[in-house]
């Protein structure tokens, strides 16, 4: 329904032609805006090209991205969504993630498709001032792409994208005490967009039995190629599934 809506159109059309080349953004880093401060941030994670860097503890990751925020003066509410196929991504890990208070976002086409769709539905919600930050490879956010969002008066965090995660816990510096890094946020939320109607969930338990579950399962063969799917038809075939996407 949003999708085909004329001001969704319309605002596609806003951002086409959307150049996927490898290109960086030649802005300097500048000092955040003081509206921009206490505006809303959402953060868009790309979980599969920036995992969790070895060594550190997943359930820090939200901690120390909030953190790296409050260093830089971003007091507004945080979104943080881990965005991914997630089927690679082994399930303590996710678990740990998710208790961090990220959200969980299962996509069965790629991450820069993804982005467009979650950004281009964050700015409907949220008029600027409001902060975006993606945290993937410098092909998944188009330099031009965020010039756009830039000039509609959204603020883009530096550095466009984060190439890793390493930088956070580099910030964060150890200084939290152990106890107060395991302190989860409010229950995050988690998404299923390879089954058609995106479909939300609340608890790890949820998004385990959702993941496992055979409706979900039949969606996921729907976004491979035909003839990996004629070879998994049957449910619940998860092995040859991952497989496909490897
Ligand atoms: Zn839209
Ligand atoms: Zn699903």
């Amino acid at each position: 329904m949003h999708l085909s809506s004329t001001y969704h159109q319309q605002k596609v059309s806003e951002f086409v032609p959307i150049s996927k080349e490898l290109q960086c953004l030649s802005s300097p880093l500048t000092e955040p805006h003081e509206k921009d401060l206490g505006a809303v941030t959402s953060v868009f994670w790309d979980i599969e090209k920036c995992p969790v860097p070895h060594g550190c503890v997943p359930r820090r990751v939200g901690l120390c991205i909030k953190q790296f925020l409050e260093n830089k003066g971003y007091s507004g509410p945080l979104t943080i969504t881990a965005i991914g196929v997630l089927t690679d991504v082994p399930s303590e890990i996710l678990r740990e993630v998710y208790a961090s208070g990220i959200a969980l976002n299962i996509i069965g086409s790629t991450f820069s498709t993804t982005l467009d769709r979650l950004i281009c539905e964050f700015t409907v919600k949220n008029p600027p001032p409001a902060n975006i930050m993606v945290i993937s490879d410098a092909k998944s956010f188009a330099s031009d792409y965020a010039s756009r969002l830039e000039l509609r008066g959204y603020n883009i965090l530096q550095p466009v994208p984060s190439y890793s995660l390493e930088g956070f816990f580099q910030e964060d510096s150890g200084v939290l005490e152990e106890d107060k890094c395991s302190e989860t946020s409010e229950s995050a939320f988690w998404i299923c967009s390879v089954c058609s109607d995106n479909i939300h969930g609340q608890g790890f338990e949820n998004f385990t039995t959702h993941v496992t579950s055979c409706p979900h399962k039949r969606k996921l063969l729907d976004w491979l190629p035909s003839d990996a799917r004629f070879l998994s038809r049957e449910c619940g075939d998860q092995a040859k599934v991952n497989e496909v996407w490897r």
